[in-house]
């Protein structure tokens, strides 16, 4: 039983069929999976929950329709940690930390990934290609070589040298470019289609965002079907933010979840924060961030192709978006790590010195459910360790 019907335009609504490889739309625009959720209704919820092991348990309401074609390291279901020390300290009663480290690779760049190789992979795709800033690149290497797939790397040459080795040992084809994850980009256009690789880039294909959404999903199961007050997401191309919004907006219209939603918070750090300024601003795109410089490597994405879908989210939840610090990250780290014995890459650790400025800030109140998103391991960063 599998409810995916095909993808359609987050801009223009064109649609596509989902049986044939697909990038963004002709207008430019990323691409959206649909399914029939009508249907879908059928299906019992308390049993997925009670079921659910990994992101493949909600199969049906993901696009791969072959059950061999379900690349499986372990990836999803991840905990749901109470952060019962740190709140104290923060004055916050009812404070969360949803831990992504545990993922294969050590980041919830798996839970993406895989979905995109598993599609790929049914479609019969053999060369796949990514600019990253790291984890996204090692979580590729690591499903593609489970797929017998090839899989060319593209990375900052600055990347800490774990991101590159990892790739190397998952036998994929590693290329350093000297600049940031925008030149990365740049370079594959140059060179993909020549080569004919599957651009596996942040929503310039449809299905990373089909594994993201299953965060959303594990909120529901995780929170009793009541979601939290807040979500507060280190945000760089902004796919777990618009995935986990996709995921409630499906559970509503399934019947498994009430109308009510999250505060969704991006935070950004202050050397590149195109989202947080364009919020503070009003509008409804984010132009290009400038020499954009930050420790927390996974948000060093200077301009994020569904920046008008990010924004659209965090208006709609009455959320913010927020810069921290490189410093404020520097100092949350062993904060985290000291209270609640989590040790969180700087992207994580971002939202901890978010949380403590909207505390101060008043917009957050001490009894609301507030979920911090840890999104990858610590591990790969030598130097910060
Ligand atoms: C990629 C990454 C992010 C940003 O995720 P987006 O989906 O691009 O917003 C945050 N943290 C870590 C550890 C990452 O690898």
């Amino acid at each position: 039983m599998n409810f995916f019907s095909g993808v359609h335009c987050s801009k223009c609504n064109l649609a596509y069929p989902g049986n044939k490889p697909i990038n963004l739309c002709k207008c430019g625009a990323p691409l959206l999976a649909q399914y029939d959720l009508e249907t879908a209704r059928n299906l019992d919820k308390h049993k997925i929950r009670t079921m659910y092991r990994s992101i493949w348990d909600l199969a049906p309401l993901l696009p791969v329709q072959d059950k061999e074609n379900m690349l499986n390291l372990g990836e999803g279901n991840t905990p749901l940690l109470i952060a019962e020390n740190l709140g104290d300290l923060l004055g916050l009663d009812y404070l969360y930390i949803k831990d992504e480290a545990l993922n294969p690779t050590g980041s919830f760049k798996a839970r993406g990934i895989c979905l995109a190789v598993s599609k790929a992979n049914e479609l019969g795709i053999k060369d796949v290609c990514i600019p990253t800033a790291g984890n996204a690149g090692g979580a590729l290497a690591a499903y593609a070589a489970l797929a017998g797939m090839t899989a060319h790397v593209v990375m900052p040459e600055d990347t800490p040298q774990p991101f590159i080795d990892e790739c190397k040992l998952f036998g994929a084809d590693v290329i350093l470019i000297d600049g940031v994850i925008s030149d990365c980009s740049a370079y594959l256009t140059t060179v993909k289609e020549q080569k004919g690789w599957f651009d596996i880039s942040t929503l310039k294909e449809p299905y990373r965002l089909e594994g993201k959404k299953t965060m959303g999903y594990e909120l529901a199961f995780q929170f009793d079907w009541e979601l939290p007050d807040v979500i507060i997401y280190p945000l760089g191309g902004g796919t777990g933010l618009i995935g986990m919004w996709k995921a409630f907006n499906e559970m509503e219209t399934m019947g498994w979840i009430g109308w009510e939603r999250p505060r969704m918070v991006a935070v950004q750090p202050e050397g590149c924060a195109p989202i947080v300024r364009a919020f503070h601003a009003g509008e409804i795109i984010a132009s290009q961030w400038e020499n954009p410089s930050t420790i927390a490597l996974g948000l060093r994405v200077p301009q994020a192709i569904g920046d008008f879908l990010i924004l659209k989210i965090i208006y709609e939840s009455r959320g913010a978006a927020i810069a921290v610090s490189d410093m404020e990250i520097k100092e949350s780290l062993p904060l985290l790590a000291s209270k609640e014995g989590v040790l969180a890459c700087p992207e994580g650790a971002a939202t901890v010195a978010a949380v403590k400025k909207l505390k101060q800030q008043d917009l957050i109140r001490a009894k609301e459910k507030i979920v911090l998103f840890n999104t990858g391991s610590i591990y790969k960063y030598l130097d910060l360790i």
